[in-house]
């Protein structure tokens, strides 16, 4: 009988601790939500509220529960963005808002680090810009809180800190788009499974980090981030 082996092994997928319990959130893919709180899209230079747009990082970009990261290589200028996280567990196609709110498991805090640099060259030149937000460690993400019973994510606080002096705070209500909006939407697109996760876009404040800064996040008092940058 002919065996078949893998050449190398398997890429493993990403496991996110799911608080309170011993299950882990294995992870298929990243989307994230471009400009989705108004005082942000305003500071990027957008005014009209528009569609939800979305693009994509490989799931190895996640480091979980980081203490370190280091800083990247080819930028001058990475940002912070922190963010909620939704994490999804069932297949879902075209939802309506009933669907899309069903297949959320639970959130999570995460930090879309971004090049800012590469991201503003490319966007002059036209050019896609992928690699100014789809580099290695490019997504710090906290533990999975189950949503168990709640319905919707639509309150609560997110902040990013650095160096103990507050730079990012957001009032998750005032997101332009809903988790399940953003699910609705996406969904139009692709089909979300088990294991997808949605950074669902940052409130204003987004700036510098630099080497040596240390980093704390927040989302309410349940979930937070704290690593240095190195
Ligand atoms: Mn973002």
């Amino acid at each position: 009988m002919l065996v078949m082996t893998t050449l190398f092994p398997i890429p493993e997928a990403p496991l996110i601790p799911v608080l309170g319990s011993e299950l882990t959130f294995p992870v298929r893919r990243i989307y994230c939500v471009g400009r989705n709180y108004a005082a942000h899209a305003k500071e990027m230079g957008h005014d009209e509220r528009e569609l939800p747009f979305f693009f994509t990082k490989p799931a190895d970009c996640l480091v979980i529960n980081p203490k370190s990261l280091t800083y990247p290589p080819m930028t001058n200028e990475l940002h912070h963005e922190v963010e909620l996280v939704i994490a999804i567990n069932q297949e879902v196609v075209e939802a309506n808002q009933h669907q899309a709110a069903d297949s959320i498991y639970g959130y999570a805090l995460g930090i879309d680090l971004t090049k800012r640099d590469i991201q503003s060259e490319a966007k002059k030149k036209g050019r896609p810009w992928d690699l100014s937000k789809g580099f290695d460690q490019s997504a710090p993400i906290s533990s999975i809180q189950p949503i168990a019973d709640l319905e919707e994510i639509n309150n609560g606080l997110i902040a990013l800190s650095i160096n103990q002096q507050s730079k990012q705070e957001g009032q998750l209500n005032h997101m332009i788009w809903s988790p399940s909006e953003v699910i609705a939407e996406l969904s139009k697109h692709v089909t979300l499974k088990p294991g997808d996760l949605i950074f669902t876009g940052t409130p204003s404040g987004v700036g510098v980090v630099e080497r040596g800064d240390k980093v704390e996040a927040k989302l309410n008092q349940e979930l937070s981030l704290d690593f240095y940058i190195e």
